[in-house]
């Protein structure tokens, strides 16, 4: 395992935001997970993916020395909650029901899907038990506003804000600094996007990589343009990534190209 990266973002007079991301290395990914810490206890937001990375997230979410009230998981993809069988079994897990009813039957076909991962996968799967979302909640002081965001990245995504602190935890609708995971649904991603850049939030906690700010939203709305703007002109399969390659050499963690193009192009499960 590559040292993550962890750091306190933010810090206001009741709140801290903790991020914790995974490696940038080929098959990782840089999964980012994050900590909202008040004053009496901590609120996680996704669980990580490869077993290592699931329980330095958690020895550092320990570390902080609160209990853990929650996590909040954001969608399906098992990159953010195959770690919740590794290192979170005994935390109160919150999602959208179209989530917890997803994980509930097609769970373990995800988890036996990912034989090759080996020990890098957890040993049983977590059904999230809570249901979250759309609407507000107070915990601890904070209040949280959920959202339930369709047809982006995945069909059903959890978005968390933070409206008196400004931060907007938008997972995989933001993927800051690295390849992109496209879906068929880009012209309803960008929408969503262009929302954001006119919203009162600074702060965007993505689902992959560093935190980001609206320079970053504003360049994933370029990337969702230019790859739409590439299937239009009839890219596909590796003329479509070396497409993407070419024009965003910048961006890290290609491995998602493997992921996601035979789901974009050649109907593969989606799970
Ligand atoms: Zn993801």
């Amino acid at each position: 395992m590559s040292d993550p990266i962890i750091m306190v973002v933010k810090r206001t007079s009741d709140v801290r935001i903790h991020t914790f991301v995974a490696s940038f290395a080929y098959n990782n990914i840089a999964n980012a997970t994050h900590i909202i810490e008040t004053e009496h206890r901590l609120v996680l937001v996704d669980g990580q993916f490869l077993a290592p990375y699931a329980r330095a997230f958690r020895d550092y979410a320990d570390s902080l020395g609160k209990p853990i009230d929650r996590l909040y998981l954001s969608h399906r993809h098992p990159d953010h909650w195959f770690g919740l069988g590794t290192a979170f079994t005994d935390v109160p897990v919150h999602t959208l029901s179209e989530t917890m009813t997803f994980i509930r039957d097609h769970g373990e076909d995800s988890r036996s899907d990912h034989q090759k991962l080996g020990d890098l996968a957890p040993e049983r799967i977590v059904v999230p038990e809570h249901v979250a979302g759309p609407g507000e909640e107070t915990i601890d002081g904070v209040r949280y506003v959920f959202d339930r965001v369709t047809d982006t990245e995945i069909d059903y995504h959890l978005t968390i804000k933070l409206p008196e602190t400004g931060v907007y935890f938008t997972q995989d609708l933001i993927y800051s600094g690295t390849h992109l995971y496209l879906t068929k649904h880009m012209d309803h991603w960008i929408r969503v996007l262009q929302d954001m850049l006119v919203s009162e939030y600074e702060l965007f906690m993505p689902g992959h990589g560093l935190p980001a700010d609206k320079n970053e939203v504003a360049r994933n709305i370029e990337y969702l343009s230019a790859a739409r703007q590439a299937v239009d002109n009839g890219l596909t399969g590796d003329a479509f990534r070396s497409f993407l390659l070419q024009r965003y050499p910048e961006r890290r963690c290609p491995g998602i190209f493997d992921i996601y193009l035979p789901r974009l192009f050649g109907g593969a499960s989606d799970y």
